[in-house]
C-alpha cells in the first residue's frame, strides 16, 4: 500500500483539479467586473433608496436581480438602516453620464460597500418628460455593476450570449430593461462555490489603510467606478 503510486495518484489528482480550476477561471472571465465580488459573509447586501424622482422604482430593480435566484441576493434595507448599497440621484448639473456605479474594495477585491448615482436631469433633458424604460435600463445596469458584473455587449467581444440584457450599454437604450440568463450564469460563476481561501490574494485595490489619502482611496478604501455615458 501507499508509497510512490499513491503519491502519483495524489499528484495527478491535484493536476486535474488545477486544470479544472483554470478552465473555470477562463469561463468566468466573460462579463465579470474584474474580480470584484461581495464576500461570502455578505451575500445579501442591503440597498438604501435615496432617490426622489418617480422615474425610479428601486425596490423593483433590486427584486429583479434577487429573483434570478443566484447566491447573491440583494435586498432593500429596513427603515433607518444605513445599507451596503446606496442609490441616489446626481446633484451635480454638469455631469454627462446617465448612471454611475462605484464599488469600495478591500485588498482582496471584496466589495465592502457600493453606490449608484442616477442622472435624472440628463435623462429628462435627452429623452423627454417620462423616460421610464430608459431609467429602468440604467438602474438595472448600475445594480448589476455593483453586484460584480461588467457589460455584455452585442457580439462576442465583451460578455456572452444572449446579450439582450440591461448590462448591454450599446444602444438598446430602454429596450433591455432586465437581466437575462447569461447574467445568471455569470453570477453563478462568481458566487457559487466561492471560497475565500482560494480567492484571497485576488487583485483588488491597493491597501488604502497604509495611505488613505492616495489617489482613488476614499475613507481608507479603494474605490472604482463604472460610468454609463449618455450616447
Ligand atoms: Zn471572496
Ligand atoms: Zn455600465
Amino acid at each position: 500500500m501507499g508509497g510512490v503510486s499513491e503519491m502519483r495518484t495524489l499528484i495527478s489528482a491535484v493536476i486535474a483539479a488545477l486544470s479544472l480550476l483554470t478552465v473555470v477561471t477562463v469561463a468566468s472571465a466573460d462579463h465579470a467586473w474584474s474580480v470584484y465580488h461581495w464576500p461570502s459573509d455578505n451575500l445579501s447586501p442591503t440597498v438604501v433608496d435615496r432617490t426622489t424622482s418617480p422615474l425610479y422604482d428601486v425596490p423593483a430593480g433590486v427584486r429583479e436581480w434577487a429573483k434570478l435566484g443566484t447566491s447573491i441576493q440583494p435586498e432593500m434595507a429596513t427603515a433607518n438602516k444605513k445599507g451596503d448599497i446606496k442609490v441616489k440621484e446626481s446633484v451635480i448639473s454638469s455631469t454627462s453620464y446617465l448612471g454611475l456605479a462605484g464599488v469600495y474594495l478591500d485588498g482582496d477585491g471584496h466589495i465592502t460597500r457600493a453606490e449608484v448615482v442616477l442622472n435624472t436631469r440628463l435623462l429628462v433633458e435627452l429623452y423627454g418628460p417620462d423616460p421610464r424604460d430608459i431609467a429602468d435600463h440604467v438602474l438595472c445596469q448600475e445594480i448589476g455593476h455593483v453586484l460584480g458584473l461588467y457589460h455584455n455587449r452585442d457580439g462576442d467581444d465583451t460578455g456572452g450570449s444572449p446579450d439582450n440584457t440591461c448590462m448591454n450599454d450599446q444602444g438598446h437604450l430602454g429596450e433591455y430593461t432586465s437581466p437575462n440568463s447569461h447574467d445568471i450564469d455569470q453570477l453563478n460563476d462568481i458566487y457559487d462555490g466561492h471560497s475565500e481561501a482560494i480567492s484571497d490574494g485576488d487583485e483588488g485595490g491597493p491597501d488604502c489603510s497604509k495611505n488613505s489619502n492616495a489617489k482613488k482611496c476614499r475613507n481608507g478604501q479603494w474605490i472604482t467606478v463604472h460610468v454609463f455615458w449618455a450616447p
